[in-house]
Order: structure tokens, then C-alpha cells, then sequence
């Protein structure tokens, strides 16, 4: 290693996440990796002729976020869809689908993106709404959280799904008396034959059940797809993430990125997934760890088993162990039975492999954890770091569970109802008024001693790791038998950055800014610590470090 600093970043405060060091003026990088933290004089002593020097202005500089759970692929797609965040009532959501649809003469779907669950103002659309808008062409509506969206008669007919169709437990075509589709498609089996006449097929799939594109896609293909995934990391980029944990996933994103790599145009460390979707048999987990072998290194890796346990909490389809408010008996489908998880947990926990498992209702979030405790019973316990994705609602006894079996809480505090994008209702209503003290749980969890990252989810919500941060720093109590479940602005730091690295098994050489760490850095426009937390989303990223080099400066 080089003992000349390529790059100095000087006249800054630095955060460097390191407790040991937690704070310095400068910070001097040479071969991808920290040379040295300390003074503006001392670092610039490791400088030399070419050396670039870097003024942050006095601003806070910050190891690179570390987005926990993501997905790369659809959210560089959908940058190309209309988002509707926002948009609300027959007349606002017309005027925005009609200019939209009009610029695109020759498109085969018109999809939109971040529709609300009460678009029409008090309830969602149907496909008569729809039709309204649009008769004449294809139209998809789809819901911020993606497990919900709303077609047209045209989408429904050219999809083959009008008349409905039998799916697996978990996803539903809503029927309208008049015995043809309502509109309303819950889960990806129900949408995705709509999604597949965008033409975008091949974006979903990691998502849908992590299958293979079938046919292979020839080169064309493959550079349509992999400008998706650079759209979505120059996205990245511009708001400092430097690590991506994508949480859908197939060896066919792999290969892209690796070809993105091989051109240069890897500006992100990228983790991608095996997705275990349907109870299939356990020697398919072979080919995760054949995906963990095949990747490996510090940009690209794989090493972990996706599944999804349940749904969402708006739409009904997240797993409870109590009854909806007003629908007596629901409680949610889980998507894996007990019996099937609990083997596939240890058959993957016995691979060496990590699991991550979306669950958001406190039912799914429990038989997650019996997976894990399964998984610990039979092959002992290890330094595993099982994940449980979102956690929205969940039961107290879980928590000294989550801590006795080292899980980790993998959450996102943009989707906290209230707290930024998303309205309290009808989120609220859905949890029930006796629950609201168990939805959300972030202090209370970090509190317990479990280990926290921080996420966007992105597509899902907005990437902006600071506004996310100011959601976590603001958030208030749903309502006076409510925690406070903000975190204060070091731990939130803490769990985009060391927290996540921790996630992912890389707190050995990432996530904090110390001698021989990635020179992955993020240079803010001004310092965080002198800002109120309610303005912490006027502060911008000014540049992005990954691996030494600029991937963004703005
Ligand atoms: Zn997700």
C-alpha cells in the first residue's frame, strides 16, 4: 500500500463511526482504502504532487451509507414510470396519467408508481375509475409498498386475467360481483402477468420468485437491463450510498453487475440475494451457495437466502397473531408454512448461509424467529446474523428473542405511517388502536440490544438516507401509551453505516472511517451535528468516495 495520500479531504468534520477515534479534520486515502484520519497539517504531510486535495467547507463528512434493503433493479426501472406520491382524487390523478400517457404514444403499459391505497381521496381505484382515465390502453397503478396495484380493463384483458385466476395462497385477483376482476391485484403473481407487457419482464423476477430469465436474454437484452441497474446506481450515488444490500435477487443480477464492474460503472459494493420463494425443494439451496462461492469479493457478494414470510399491513395480507380490526378471523396467509420454513432455515443456517426474511406482522415476525431458533437447534449456535426485514407489528415476548438468537432488525423508518411520505392512515386503522404500541418498533429494539440497520427500501420509498435519518430523528409516538421510538442522530448515523456493515458481516473493513477501511465517503453540504433534526433533509450529499474514487459530486 502506498504510504502518498491520492486524495486528502481536509477542513472537515469528520464523523468516522470509529469509537475509538470518533472524530478528526482530515481524512487521506491512497489505494481504494483510509491511509490516515487526523489533523488538516498532519494529513497534509502524506500529500504529494498529485495528490487531490478536497475542502469540505467545514462539513460533516460520514463513512458511505450502507443501504440495508433495497432493490437495485426495480427502482432503476421505475425512474422511468410516473410517480404519483402525492397525487390525489379522480381529477389530480387524470391530469397526471393523461400528460404522461400522452408522451408515450407507442408504450405498451402505462405504469405508474407510489400509488396511495385511498387514491380516489377515501378509497382505493377500481378498474371502472381506471378505465375512466384511460379506456383505451393498458394502465397499472401500483402501491408504494409494490404488494398492491390497480389495473385497467385493458391491462386486465391483454394480461389474460379479466375473468380471474387461480394463484397461490398470499396473492388474490379481487372479484367484483359481475364475476370479472375488480381491478385491485394483491402480490406479484397477481400483477405480474400486467407488469410483463411493459416489456420489462426480466426486472421483476428476482423479486417474483427469483427464477432465471427463461429465454436467456441475448446482448441487447442484457444492455436494456443493465441500464436499468446504472440508472438506479447513479440514483444512489447522488444521495451517498456506497453499499447496497439488494433484497431481491437471482445469479442473473449478478452477471450484470459484474458486467457493469468490468466497464467501470460499478459505483456502488452491491449484495444480491438467492430468493426462496414457494416451498420448493431444499436442494435448491444449492444454488445459493453456488451463488456465494461464484461471488464473493468486495464489490460483488452474495451469502444470503431471501424470503418473504407475509405481506403488508394496508392491504390485510400481513401474517397477525390477532384478528384485523373489523374483518373477525383474518389474520394474514403466512407465505411459508412452519414446518417448511423452520427446515429451510437450517438447511441454509447449515450452508454457512445468512437469512433475511420479510416480516411485518407480528405473527410472521414470531414464526421467522422459530425458524431461527430451529435453525440454531440443529446445527448449534453461530455468529449467523439472521435478519428480519421490516418488522411493523410485533409481539413483546419477541424481542428477548430476537436478542437471545443475535438477530438483527433490518428496518425502515420512512415507512413509519406519519413520520415522512407515508399517511398515519389508513396504516393505523389496519394495526388496530390496541396494537399501535407494539407497530414500529426502533427504540425499543436498539434499547433491547438489538442490532439495527437503517433502509429505504427503495423503490419502495424515497433512497434519501437523510431524509430517512430525519424521519428516525422525528418520528413522534402514535400516541400517548406509545414509546418513543426515535433514535438520537449518533445511533441513526450508526445504523446506516456501522450498523449495516454489521448486517452484512463486513464491520471488519467497512462502515466506519479507520487506517486500512474502503475509502468509502460521503461529504456533506454542511455539518449535521449544528442541524435541527427537522432540517436535516435541506443538508445534501456534495460527493460520494467509493473505493477511493468519486462516483458523485454535485
Ligand atoms: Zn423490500
Amino acid at each position: 500500500m502506498s504510504t502518498t495520500a491520492q486524495t486528502i479531504i481536509t477542513n472537515a468534520r469528520v464523523l468516522t463511526m470509529d469509537p475509538a477515534h470518533p472524530r478528526a479534520e482530515a481524512v487521506a486515502i491512497a489505494d481504494g482504502r483510509i491511509l490516515a484520519l487526523g489533523s488538516g497539517a498532519g494529513m497534509a504531510a502524506l500529500g504529494g504532487p498529485r495528490t487531490e486535495v478536497i475542502d469540505a467547507g467545514g462539513a460533516t463528512v460520514l463513512p458511505g451509507f450502507v443501504e440495508s434493503h433495497m432493490h437495485l433493479l426495480p427502482g432503476g426501472a421505475e425512474l422511468d414510470h410516473l410517480n404519483l406520491l402525492g397525487v390525489s382524487g379522480a381529477q389530480a390523478l387524470g391530469a397526471a396519467l393523461g400528460a404522461f400517457a400522452a408522451a408515450r404514444p407507442d408504450q405498451p403499459l402505462i405504469c405508474a408508481q407510489q400509488a396511495d391505497y385511498a387514491i380516489m381521496g377515501d378509497r382505493a381505484a377500481t378498474r371502472g375509475d381506471l378505465d375512466a382515465i384511460l379506456p383505451d390502453r393498458p394502465l397499472l397503478l401500483v402501491a408504494a409498498d409494490h404488494h398492491t396495484a390497480w389495473a385497467n380493463t385493458a391491462a386486465l384483458r391483454a394480461a389474460g386475467i379479466l375473468g380471474g385466476r387461480a394463484l397461490d395462497p398470499g396473492n388474490d385477483i379481487v372479484m367484483a360481483p359481475d364475476g370479472q376482476a375488480a381491478g385491485e391485484l394483491r402480490e406479484f403473481q397477481a400483477f405480474g402477468p400486467v407488469l410483463a407487457l411493459a416489456g420489462e419482464e426480466r426486472v421483476h423476477l428476482g423479486l417474483v420468485d427469483g427464477s432465471e430469465p427463461d429465454p436467456a436474454p441475448g446482448p441487447s437484452g442484457r444492455a436494456h437491463d443493465r441500464r436499468h441497474l446504472a440508472r438506479g446506481l447513479a440514483h444512489c450515488a447522488r444521495h451517498g450510498i456506497t453499499s447496497i444490500v439488494n433484497m431481491d435477487g437471482n445469479r442473473y443480477q449478478l452477471e450484470l453487475l459484474a458486467e457493469l464492474r468490468a466497464e467501470g460503472a460499478l459505483t456502488a459494493r452491491v449484495r444480491v440475494p438467492f430468493h426462496l420463494r414457494g416451498e420448493r425443494p431444499l436442494a435448491v439451496l444449492e444454488q445459493a451457495s453456488a451463488m456465494a462461492r461464484d461471488f464473493d469479493d468486495d464489490w460483488l457478494a452474495s451469502g444470503f437466502v431471501k424470503m418473504f414470510m407475509d405481506g403488508v399491513i394496508d392491504s390485510g395480507t400481513a401474517v397477525r397473531s390477532d384478528d384485523y380490526p373489523d374483518q373477525p378471523g383474518w389474520r394474514g396467509d403466512a407465505l411459508f408454512s412452519a414446518e417448511y420454513f423452520a427446515a429451510a432455515c437450517a438447511e441454509a443456517d447449515r450452508r454457512g448461509l445468512q437469512i433475511a426474511v420479510h416480516a411485518i406482522g407480528c405473527g410472521a415476525v414470531a414464526r421467522t424467529l422459530d425458524g431461527y431458533a430451529a435453525a440454531r437447534a440443529a446445527n448449534g449456535p453461530r455468529d449467523a446474523r439472521h435478519r428480519v426485514e421490516h418488522i411493523e407489528l410485533m409481539r413483546r415476548d419477541d424481542i428477548a428473542r430476537m436478542v437471545d438468537l443475535g438477530v438483527v432488525a433490518s428496518v425502515q423508518p420512512c415507512h413509519v405511517p406519519g413520520a415522512l411520505d407515508f399517511p398515519a392512515f389508513p396504516t393505523l386503522d389496519m394495526l388496530g388502536r390496541d396494537r399501535w404500541r407494539d407497530g414500529f418498533l426502533t427504540g425499543t429494539l436498539a434499547r433491547a440490544g438489538v442490532p439495527v440497520a437503517f433502509a429505504s427500501d427503495w423503490p419502495v420509498a424515497d433512497v434519501c438516507p437523510l431524509r430517512c435519518l430525519k424521519a428516525a430523528l422525528t418520528r413522534r409516538p402514535f400516541a400517548k401509551d406509545c414509546a418513543d421510538e426515535r433514535l438520537d442522530l449518533m445511533a441513526a448515523l450508526a445504523a446506516y453505516t456501522t450498523g449495516g456493515a454489521y448486517a452484512e458481516h463486513t464491520e471488519g473493513w467497512k462502515g466506519r472511517l479507520a487506517p486500512g477501511f474502503a475509502a468509502d465517503i460521503v461529504v456533506l453540504s454542511r455539518d449535521i451535528e449544528a442541524t435541527a433534526p427537522e432540517a436535516i433533509d435541506t443538508l445534501s450529499v456534495v460527493r460520494t468516495i467509493a473505493g477511493g474514487r468519486t462516483v458523485w459530486a454535485g
